[in-house]
């Protein structure tokens, strides 16, 4: 069996590689490192079964030989990066999708879309379920990304409706674990950054936006519980124990031991006030739910970021 991972040098597409690779699948990885990092994949380099070819899926994808499986992970995913690379980041929501889902169709393969809770948009509804609209703003600096992730919904169904193809949609929310990039700019690489080096936790806002976190090991186990699923429309995976970010920025400086304080800065535009995924979904379908506390995903995580300061610094 032959899974396709775009974006398979990023974060999750990374960890993605490695459940695919013990599950004993082979693996061709297509990313062009904008955002992902030939370290997060260096260990599979080696293996017979793995394969990377730096290619932007805004452009045809050729594939020699069978396919079973197409995971279309390839996408600017951080506020920092989307905002930084908007046109590419819409990009890759429409042309890029569009390349994934004809490679899915072209090889009789099963597609599985990597969404997010981003379709919602500044909810008005919390926690949100898969069966809630979203609250979008269209034209602000964040429509970028949900808007490009939205068409890609609409589109993976269309294709599913219009040409059969077995899609999937996962709506992914805030994940966090190793391989996180430390200059992303995301909340939790951002806080444990500074933990480390004696700066001031940046909180944006008052701080009492909320969040929830999943440890990236939940996040992949979810997935792949889907895509062996015969369930076509949308689902969330993601943690729902929310937290606002102010003790979010608490709970980062007990667990580094670090006694930086807390500086408040601007909230960035249209930042959603409430994030917490509806999981009834997944449990009712896939048997999934989390199984990693905060308190345990962190201390790896905060391990991880210590070794690339100490890299950085070295
Ligand atoms: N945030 C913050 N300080 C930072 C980075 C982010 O307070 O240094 C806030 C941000 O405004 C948002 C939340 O943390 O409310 C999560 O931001 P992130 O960029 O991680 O992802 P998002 O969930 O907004 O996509």
């Amino acid at each position: 069996m032959r899974a396709v991972v775009t974006g398979g040098a990023g974060f999750l597409g990374s960890h993605l590689c490695d459940l695919l690779i013990e599950k004993g699948w082979q693996v061709l990885c297509l990313d062009n490192l904008v955002t992902g990092s030939e370290d997060n994949v260096a260990h599979l380099l080696s293996n017979p079964r793995f394969e990377m070819i730096r290619h932007d899926v805004t452009r045809p994808i050729a594939v020699e030989g069978p396919v079973q499986a197409v995971f279309h992970f390839a996408c600017p995913a951080s506020p920092v990066d989307y905002l930084r690379l908007p046109i590419e980041t819409l990009e890759v929501g429409s042309l890029g999708t569009r390349n994934t889902l004809e490679l899915a169709q072209a090889k009789g393969a099963r597609h599985l879309l990597a969404s997010t809770s981003e379709c919602y948009g500044d909810p008005e509804v919390s926690p949100q379920p898969e069966s809630y609209w979203g609250h979008v703003n269209p034209i602000g600096p964040r429509s970028v990304y949900d808007e490009a992730k939205r068409f890609s919904e609409a589109l993976t169904m269309a294709y599913h409706r219009a040409r059969g193809v077995d899609t999937r949609i996962v709506r992914i929310f805030n994940t966090y674990g190793p391989r996180m990039r430390l200059n992303d700019g995301r909340v939790l690489p951002n806080f444990v950054y500074q933990a480390l080096t004696g700066q001031a936790l940046t909180v944006y806002g008052d701080g009492r936006q909320t969040r929830s976190f999943c440890y990236v090991s939940d996040l992949i186990d979810g997935i792949y519980r889907l895509f062996e699923s015969d369930h076509h429309e949308p689902v969330n995976i993601g943690n729902p124990r929310e937290m606002t970010i102010l003790e979010f920025a608490e709970m980062v400086l007990k667990f580094a031991g670090s006694a930086s304080g807390i500086r408040f800065e601007p909230l960035p535009t249209d930042d959603p006030k409430r994030r917490c995924p509806d999981i009834a979904k997944a449990k009712r379908l896939l048997g999934w739910e989390p199984r990693v506390a905060l308190e345990e995903g962190l201390p790896p995580t905060i391990e991880f970021f210590r070794r690339v300061v100490k890299v950085r610094q070295g």
